[in-house]
């Protein structure tokens, strides 16, 4: 038992033999114990009648005097108090630091009201970038402010794991790249960044490669001209003709270097809505494999096909084709002579699949989450005897940015390699 209740168990029994001898002097111990226990009642009525009156006024934080258990409610009472009243200042000062954060944000930051579209909040930036102003756009709908055709389609989605890039509504030349993030249960934090200065230096990047390349093609096909004419000039035969023939293959590689540079240039700048049409998806498989037949030639590679005919794909044919052909094509270029190669299209887990498995020289996993940059090779060695220009995976992946597809790469080094272009079934489409 606690102290302070000891000793009001002691003044309890001090009571109750007071009340006794009282009663034994008034001549009737009831009266006696009544009396004094209607002074205790009293004293316990008044106390808590202080307590209450000190809690009201909350100004007062002193607590007020009191003796036995009293005293100690009060003081338990006082500290709880104090320790409530630190955590409120910390927590106001938090909040403060909080808000100033947001507020010092370089991104513009909208809090949307839980569950609506009704705009709750937003920080410095998102006056300069979105236009919003303090009090008139309290309140407002977001899709009243921000009317873009793309933002609306983004913001009713519901797919918020992307990004939206759109004009900001203030000064139309600066491009903001949108994203909607959702937290707690029902509310939605809009953040807009300014992406400009990226924009222009990527686009300055994609003209200069498509720039280059253009202007490399037309040299490159005089020297391939003239190079083939000398090859085939018996005056050039001996030593002389196995420098052109070896300046001639080098040529085919520029070649090749340029024309993948200035595919994956296209397929970085024009808008993937363009020329699109329903792909038969089986015929472009036939070709592909006998591409890949007389690619292998004396390998005598084992090619086989397992392919859903009646499954046709919306896309661009001459793209696709590009991103097929280069999948079976590495798949022959890293497969030993006699290795199997599987070609599949089908519906597969609610998705529309083409993959190439071979028996080939594998990856180790490692290199598997770079495969997809320009110029990266494994075996830069390899790649280059075997023509490769270091840029076939780059355009698969571009070639399937734009098809709302995704590339899955299994591979285990010495075992072979499953490349698999992943589409949604939204894209299947009927087969003329
Ligand atoms: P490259 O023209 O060098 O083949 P890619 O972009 O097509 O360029 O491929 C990048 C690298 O990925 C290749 O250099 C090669 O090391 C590796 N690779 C691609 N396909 C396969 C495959 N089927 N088996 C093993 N390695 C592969």
């Amino acid at each position: 038992m606690i102290d302070p209740w000891r000793g009001e168990l002691q003044r309890v029994a001090g009571l109750i033999l007071l009340g006794f001898i009282l009663g034994m002097m008034l001549g009737s111990v009831m009266l006696g114990l009544l009396l004094v226990l209607s002074a205790y009642l009293a004293w316990h009525l008044y106390n808590m009648f202080r307590l209450v009156r000190w809690l009201r006024e909350s100004k007062k934080f002193e607590p007020p005097e009191a003796s036995g258990i009293w005293d100690d409610a009060f003081e338990q009472i006082f500290r709880l108090q104090q320790r409530n009243r630190k955590r409120k200042h910390n927590l106001r000062r938090m909040l403060k630091r909080f808000h100033k954060i947001t507020v010092a944000l370089p991104d513009a930051t909208v809090e949307l009201r839980p569950g609506s579209e009704e705009i709750e909040w937003w920080n410095n930036a998102a006056s300069r970038y979105l236009g919003f102003q303090y009090p008139r756009d309290t309140g407002q709908r977001i899709s009243n402010l921000i009317r873009y055709p793309q933002f609306l389609t983004y913001l009713h989605t519901g797919d918020w794991q992307r990004e939206v890039e759109i004009p900001s509504p203030v000064n139309e030349d600066i491009t903001l790249r949108v994203r909607i993030i959702p937290y707690s249960k029902n509310r939605r934090l809009l953040v807009a960044r300014d992406v400009t200065r990226i924009q222009r230096l990527e686009r300055t990047r994609q003209d200069f490669v498509a720039n280059v390349s253009h202007e490399l093609r037309s040299p490159l096909t005089v020297v391939t001209g003239y190079l083939e004419t000398l090859v085939d000039n018996e005056e050039c035969a001996g030593q002389l003709g196995d420098q052109l023939r070896s300046m001639r293959s080098q040529t085919e590689r520029m070649n090749r270097i340029v024309n993948d540079l200035m595919l994956l240039s296209r397929l970085e700048s024009e808008d993937p809505q363009i020329d699109t049409g329903t792909v038969v998806v089986g015929p472009l498989i036939d070709t592909i494999a006998d591409h890949a037949r007389e690619l292998s030639a004396a390998n005598e590679h084992v090619i086989t096909l397992e392919v859903d005919a009646g499954l046709c794909l919306s896309g661009h044919e001459s793209e696709l084709y590009s991103a097929f052909s280069n999948l079976v094509f590495n798949a022959i270029r890293y497969t030993p002579a006699g290795g199997h190669i599987l070609i599949s299209w089908e519906e597969m887990g609610g998705e529309l699949v083409f993959a190439v498995s071979d028996s080939g020289v594998g990856i180790a996993p490692h290199h598997i989450p770079r495969l997809t940059e320009r110029f990266y090779r494994v075996d830069t060695g390899r790649s280059r005897a075997t023509g490769g220009t270091g840029l076939g995976l780059a355009i698969v992946k571009h070639v399937l940015l734009r098809h709302e597809g995704r590339l899955e790469i299994d591979s285990e080094p010495g075992k072979g390699s499953k490349f698999a272009c992943h589409f949604p079934l939204g894209r299947k489409t009927e087969c003329p």
